[in-house]
C-alpha cells in the first residue's frame, strides 16, 4: 500500500477587501493589480501567500521555544521545531527541508455582487468543480437559488442576464446557508467577466516613510477582492514518520503528524484578526477560515 498524505480543505470568507498584489505596478486601469490564475484570469490568493502568513502567525505563538523561525531566513532547522518541520527551512546545519504542509492556491468559489434582488453570490461550473458537477448555463443566462426573488431578468452589477430557472441548489458543505440560498450560477466565461468587472478599486495616498506625510504625486489605485468573497484552498499534510531531519524523525517527541495540522491551524486562526496580503494596515486582508481541526478534513 502506498502512503497517501492527508488532504485538508479549508474555506476562507473575506471579512475585508483582500489585496494580494503581483508585487509590481502596471499601466492601465489600476496601479496595483491582484494575482490571477493563468488561463481563467480569475483572482486568486497564491499558496505561498497563505503559507507565508500562516508561518508567521504560527511562529508568533511558539516564539518562546523557537525564536527566529517565522520569516524567510534564520530558521533553526531542528527536527522538533513545529514551524520549521511544518513550513520548511533552508540554509541550516540540517540543510534544507520542504516542509510537511503544502498549501494550494485559494480559488474563488462564490463572488458577491449587488443585484436588484439584493446581494447575491455568483459562481460557475468551473469554480464548483471540486465539490459538485453542475450543467453550464448559456452565457446570457443564470440559474438562481430560491432565495433570489427574481424572474425574467437579473442584473449582476452592470450586466443583465435572463433567469433560466430558480432551481439552483448547490450542496457545498460548510458554506453558510445564507450564501447558498442567494447563489447564482452563470457560465464559466460570464463568471470571469462579472468578477473582473466587480472587483473593488480603491484610491489611496502613499505615505512618505521619511516624513510621514503624503508623498508628492502619490495617489494610486489598487484592486481587491470584495468583502464576503468565498474562497477555498487545500493543505496536503505528510506524516513526519516517513521523513528524517539530521537522522531524526521530525516531531517524534513533539506530537507527530497531529502537530503539523495543529501548527497549520494555529496560523490560520489568526487570519481573521491579522489578515493576508498587502495593505493590512489599511483595513484589508482579514479572512475567516471557519472549519479548522477535524472539520477541515474531507
Ligand atoms: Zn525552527
Amino acid at each position: 500500500m502506498t502512503y497517501q498524505p492527508d488532504k485538508l480543505r479549508y474555506f476562507a470568507f473575506a471579512l475585508d477587501p483582500i489585496h494580494v498584489g503581483t508585487g509590481g505596478y502596471r499601466l492601465g486601469r489600476v496601479d496595483m493589480t491582484i494575482v490571477r490564475e493563468p488561463g481563467t484570469n480569475l483572482p486568486k490568493i497564491p499558496g505561498t501567500s497563505i503559507s507565508g502568513a500562516a508561518r508567521t502567525y504560527a511562529a508568533m505563538q511558539e516564539n518562546d521555544k523557537f525564536p527566529g523561525c517565522a520569516g524567510q531566513g534564520g530558521h533553526c532547522g531542528q527536527p522538533d521545531c513545529p514551524i520549521c518541520v511544518t513550513f520548511g527551512f533552508a540554509g541550516t546545519q540540517n540543510g534544507s527541508f520542504q516542509g510537511l504542509a503544502q498549501f494550494s492556491d485559494a480559488r474563488l468559489l462564490f463572488f458577491p455582487v449587488h443585484s436588484l434582488a439584493g446581494p447575491v453570490w455568483v459562481t460557475c461550473p468551473e469554480a464548483l468543480k471540486d465539490f459538485i458537477t453542475v450543467a453550464e448555463p448559456a452565457d446570457e443566462q443564470v440559474r438562481v437559488a430560491d432565495g433570489v426573488q427574481q424572474s425574467g431578468r437579473l442584473n449582476l452589477g452592470w450586466l443583465m442576464l435572463g433567469v433560466a430557472g430558480n432551481d439552483f441548489a448547490p450542496q457545498v458543505p460548510k458554506v453558510p446557508q445564507e450564501i447558498l440560498n442567494h447563489a447564482v450560477l452563470v457560465s464559466d466565461k460570464t463568471f470571469g467577466h462579472i468578477v473582473n468587472d466587480n472587483l473593488e478599486v480603491r484610491t489611496s495616498v502613499s505615505i512618505d516613510p521619511q516624513t510621514g506625510a503624503a508623498a508628492e504625486g502619490a495617489l494610486f489605485t489598487y484592486e481587491a477582492l470584495p468583502r464576503a468573497s468565498v474562497l477555498y484552498f487545500e493543505v496536503v499534510v505528510s506524516d513526519p514518520k516517513f521523513y528524517k531531519i539530521g537522522n531524526q524523525t521530525p516531531l517524534q517527541n513533539n506530537g507527530g503528524k497531529q502537530k503539523v495540522v495543529e501548527t497549520v491551524e494555529k496560523g490560520l486562526t489568526l487570519f481573521a484578526s491579522l489578515g493576508v496580503g498587502g495593505m493590512n494596515t489599511r483595513g484589508m486582508g482579514r479572512l475567516h477560515v471557519p472549519n479548522l481541526s477535524a472539520g477541515g478534513a474531507q
